[in-house]
């Protein structure tokens, strides 16, 4: 079983490899992010809960995203195992999923903070199916429109300066008690991040998985 949690800050390239990643394990890449946005968009009560919050660069309560997941792990296609991407963000979320399910795997994406920098600078999304392109590192190949599926390509609200430096300052504030929860299960292992080659990154990341 694999039940892999990646850990990462915004802009490491979680998303990416993750994308890469469950075709390479068969299982399901569960983002928390990816899920509120589909909310919001569908107008779900969840989503215009979320919306403020997502809007402002700040986290949704504890209480509304821990339920989201627990509905998401509870489907079948995470039987064999699932790769989180943006949960848990809180030690509270750690600790309550910790009574949900066993966790195999945390990935640490380091990266250095000039990379990050350069790379939020060019993410465009699909409207569409979601998918993350990068204006110069996997350029789209008609400039704003999606390879896959034709879809508009857009930068998210949150990707945004003001938004995105919100975002970094939390996630710095609250992965310290995080990665600290997992060190002492022993489960912790590092990938570098700082490779702009995606699919080298994704590899080391096998390796890690595999060799357990
Ligand atoms: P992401 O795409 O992972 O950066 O998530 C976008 C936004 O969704 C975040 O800035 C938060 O507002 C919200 N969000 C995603 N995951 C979580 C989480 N685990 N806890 C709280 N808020 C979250």
């Amino acid at each position: 079983m694999k039940n892999i949690i990646l850990i990462g800050a915004q802009g490491a390239g979680k998303g990416t490899y993750a994308q890469i990643l469950k075709n390479d394990l068969n299982i399901p890449h569960i983002s928390t992010g990816d899920m509120f946005r589909e909310a919001i968009k569908a107008e779900t009560p969840v989503g215009i809960e979320a919306k403020n919050y997502i809007d402002q660069g700040q986290l949704v309560p504890d209480t509304v995203t821990i339920k989201l997941v627990d509905e998401r792990l509870a489907r079948d296609d995470c039987k064999d195992g699932f790769m989180l991407d943006g949960f848990p963000r809180t030690l509270a979320q750690a600790e309550a999923l910790d009574k949900i399910t066993d966790i195999t795997h945390v990935i640490i994406l380091d990266v250095r903070e000039d990379v990050v920098l350069q790379r939020l600078g060019g993410r465009i999304q699909c409207r569409n199916c979601g998918f993350i392109f990068h204006k110069t590192n996997l350029p789209p190949k008609v400039e704003g429109v999606c390879d896959k599926c034709s879809g508009e390509l857009y930068t998210r609200e949150d990707d945004q300066p003001e938004a995105i430096k919100k975002r970094l300052a939390i996630f710095y504030e609250q992965s310290g008690p995080l990665v600290d929860f997992y060190d002492k299960k022993g489960i912790v292992h590092h990938a570098d991040a700082n490779n702009p080659v995606p699919r080298e990154v994704a590899d080391d990341i096998l390796k890690l998985i595999r060799t357990e």
